[in-house]
């Protein structure tokens, strides 16, 4: 075979054939997409190569995988990743040039495949990473969406969603691989199977057959030659759906009714983690993901094993959240049903497989699923769920006799009301680890939401820190800081060892190590203020505080409170123009679910403040406020950097970690933030000093609600006050009272997230901040030294955690 080179000549000569041969064109009639598709193809060929030999030494070791099952992939643009870990940038640069484009140019093309909402989709993509990173050998499972994300457009200041048609030009870095496709069932009924006494075996006869067809994308890791995959599902109809004499008769509708829905499963990616919508829809998706999934697993288990002994040395599967739950029931059916293995043995092979990651800690997050859907939809699973849970309280009831309290509280199913299965009761059963995403979320977990599973089996209970890759959040991100860091630090080895940070620690007191971090952040504000101007219009200045807000539209993550703060300063200013403020450039990020009413209508208010604020010519001399459209991971690549002040100002107790907060103190922003989720370790190593701590923490919180008064709040202090009745007057919604009445009222009435209760202690928290701006050197000082005492948040960090605790692998190295 013969081997790519790495040569000028040979990636050239490879561009040049790949666009005659795989594009089907020439130099001279190329067109721009022509030319990324060429560049992707050339950069897609040099990892193939390592790719074959991972796959090999794979096969050689017979390793422990771990088997990764998310809903959710958010693995960003890979043009600009590949070229680097192919270290082929510096080819593809000149060559690019000498044609007369650029790579920037090129980059245009790439589209990000949105296949997640947020941070549970970004987290994979950055595990998905660093297990590549450390060579440990892993296969990501997800749903290949044929819509991703909306993309989010405004429209009168409100969003507007657009369909993300990802592929429609076509994937480059997508392999199809119709040979491994597998069956999926729904509906049906089961029978008993005869030959059992026990009666636990049991047949399924589906109602419905749909096929799962997979593709996969590389997951190569940095520095290293492991290149990992992850497969993703698209549901195809089964070959015999097309009705053909229906066709024929001109019943155009009817004849292709079977394909439409079966292929309506991988249609579209559900757009909040925690709304209702299209309920069973989604739990097809769940289901359709784990089935095919499994199936995968189990036939790349046999290539190299048999029997069933070795399944749970060889392969470790983890949950991401409980949306891929229902895998732990289809292993179950698989071996007691179809390989006919014995229950005990089944349910022992079961739980030495699974773990369960925990993702939330709202209620209202944590899935369940009525217990009738699921015995239409899956007759045969919710039968396995019944035993399953037999078998569970029967335990319960061996270690805590007669406490028929504890056996409802922990049942899996529950019984107040419609009867409904939890899903995270299932996945705590099934599981041999559980973990929580940051040192308090665990704690809030295994004292509240699953304190009777921590008091049953506590040694399953571990917490694992969430990390970010610094491959793609600081080396891609931010390359005028990678290059200050490699200067520093005298070499590279931060990109994979990014406790290499702290050296920066020590030219925290360096003048002139502190200027030349300061241009990094200037320049990058440049190169922010160009998207900004372009995508919204709005003028800001480089050396304004680059205040961000960039997350998801959440009333637990408080973007009211924050808006509350812009209106006071907008209130401020326009009672004395002489006001002596700090200029500042707030920008927000983020989406709304479609159905989160409340939110959209937020989004709107933030519009109509950045409207007021931005055309008010004394206001607008010392603030802008922004609402970038369509925060993506692209975006957020050029919003990081930019960054002064990150604001993770959640409600303490409610965000299980956030990564955004992570990313953002990397690159030098200093956090305003609650003692919540992992804002508390990142205060911890960065220092009390250089953190801008305010408001209740997670136990005050707590009290709070029981007495929680908004009205209180609102009469005793003049400028909340102020802030509120503009919204309620009208201000921002020229002169109309009832537009944006909701806001108000919501504010008013329960102040669910208690943002006025902490509202004083964060704008007081704000004047400390401006204080601290106005000395500039002592600013850039706690800019290094939140990203010199962060390394800790790397997501090689969180594998290795997962690695000790949790999946005992073993690294397999890739010889080149
Ligand atoms: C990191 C990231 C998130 C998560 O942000 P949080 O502030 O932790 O909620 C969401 N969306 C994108 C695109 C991200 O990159």
């Amino acid at each position: 075979m013969r081997s790519v080179g790495s040569t000028l000549e040979e990636f050239e000569r490879d561009l040049i054939s790949n666009l005659y041969y795989q594009r089907g064109t020439t130099l001279e009639s190329a067109s721009g997409s022509d030319g990324y598709h060429t560049l992707a193809l050339t950069v897609r060929d040099r990892l193939i190569e390592r790719y074959a030999r991972t796959a090999a030494a794979h096969y050689e070791a017979n390793p422990r995988f771990v088997y990764y099952l998310s809903a959710e992939y958010l693995l960003g643009r890979q043009l600009r990743q590949n070229l680097l870990y192919t270290d082929t940038e510096k080819l593809a640069r000149p060559i690019a040039a000498q044609l007369g484009t650029s790579i920037e140019e090129l980059e245009r093309y790439d589209v990000e495949p949105g296949l997640g909402n947020g941070g549970l989709g970004r987290l994979a993509a950055c595990l998905l990473d660093s297990m590549a990173t450390l060579d440990i050998p892993a296969v990501g499972y997800g749903i290949r969406y044929e819509f991703g994300i909306f993309k989010q457009g405004f429209r009168d200041g409100a969003q507007v969603e657009r369909p993300d048609d990802w592929t429609f030009y076509g994937n480059p870095w997508e392999f199809p691989a119709p040979d491994d496709r597998q069956k999926v069932g729904f509906y049906g009924a089961t029978a008993p199977a005869l030959d059992d006494p026990s009666g636990l075996r049991r047949q399924w006869s589906p109602g419905e057959i749909v096929r799962g067809e997979p593709s996969h994308m590389l997951v190569p890791g940095y520095g290293t030659q492991t290149v990992n995959i992850v497969r993703l599902w698209r549901a195809r109809a089964s070959r015999e759906s097309f009705d053909l004499s229906r066709f024929g008769a001109g019943q155009y509708k009817e004849a292709v009714e079977d394909i439409t829905r079966a292929e309506n499963i991988s249609k579209v990616l559900y757009p909040d983690d925690s709304t209702e919508q299209g309920r069973e829809l989604r739990l097809k998706q769940q289901y359709f993901l784990v089935a095919c999934s499994l199936r995968d697993i189990i036939r790349r288990y046999r290539l190299r094993n048999d029997g069933w002994d070795a399944f749970p040395a060889k392969v470790v599967v983890q949950l991401n959240d409980t949306h891929p739950v229902m895998a732990v029931v289809e292993l179950m059916r698989l071996l007691v049903d179809e390989y006919r293995v014995d229950w005990d043995r089944a349910w022992s092979i079961t739980r030495r497989t699974f773990n369960y990651t925990c993702h939330t800690l709202l209620p209202e997050a944590l899935e369940t699923w009525p217990v009738a859907l699921l015995e239409r939809l899956l007759p045969r699973h919710m039968e396995l769920i019944y035993s399953i849970n037999y078998f569970f309280l029967q335990e319960v009831e061996a270690t805590f006799p007669g406490d028929g309290d504890r056996l409802r509280r922990l049942s899996i199913i529950s019984e107040d009301g419609e009867r409904r299965v939890r899903m995270a009761h299932l996945a705590v059963v099934a599981s041999s680890a559980v973990n929580g995403v940051a040192e308090l979320h665990t704690r809030l977990l295994t004292e509240t939401t699953l304190r009777d599973f921590a008091e049953l089996w506590p040694q399953k209970f571990h917490n694992v820190t969430n990390g970010v890759t610094p491959r793609r959040f600081v080396r891609m991100a931010n390359p005028r800081l990678s290059e200050l860091i490699t200067t520093t630090t005298g070499s590279q080895r931060w990109i994979t060892d990014l406790d290499q940070l702290d050296a920066l620690a020590g030219k925290a007191d360096d003048r002139e190590f502190l200027d030349r971090w300061r241009a990094v952040k200037r320049a990058n504000k440049v190169d922010l203020a160009a998207l900004v101007e372009q995508s919204t219009g709005v003028v800001m200045d480089p050396d304004s505080l680059c205040d961000v807000m960039i997350k998801r539209f959440h009333e637990y993550k408080r973007q009211h409170l924050k808006l509350l703060h812009v209106i006071t300063l907008f209130n401020r200013l326009r009672e004395d123009p002489d006001l002596d403020v700090v200029p500042r450039t707030v920008l927000f990020g983020g989406k709304a679910a479609p159905g989160y009413h409340a939110m959209k209508l937020l989004i709107r208010l933030v519009n109509a403040v950045a409207e007021a604020v931005n055309t008010d010519p004394v206001v607008s001399r010392h603030l802008k406020v922004v609402l970038q459209p369509d925060y993506n991971v692209s975006r957020a690549l050029v919003i990081i950097p930019a960054a002064d002040l990150s604001e993770q100002i959640s409600l303490a107790g409610k965000e299980a970690s956030g990564t955004g907060n992570m990313k953002l103190a990397l690159n030098g922003a200093v956090t305003i933030g609650t003692l919540d989720g992992a804002n508390i370790e990142i205060r911890d190593r960065v220092g009390a000093e250089n953190f801008f701590l305010f408001g209740l923490d997670a136990q005050q919180a707590e009290e709070q609600r029981r007495h929680h008064n908004p009205r209180a709040y609102y009469e005793t202090d003049p400028d909340l006050r102020a802030a509120i009745d503009a919204i309620a007057n009208g201000v921002f919604a020229k002169g109309d009272r009832t537009l944006f009445a909701p806001v108000v009222d919501a504010m008013l009435g329960r102040d669910e997230y208690l943002a006025l209760a902490d509202y004083r202690a964060y704008m007081e928290c704000q004047e400390r901040v401006e204080r601290a701006w106005r000395d500039q050197d002592a600013w850039a000082r706690m800019s290094v030294l939140n990203a010199a005492r962060c390394g800790f948040f790397s997501s090689d960090r969180t594998v290795r955690d997962y690695c000790d605790l949790i999946w005992r692998v073993d690294p397999v190295r890739v010889t080149g």
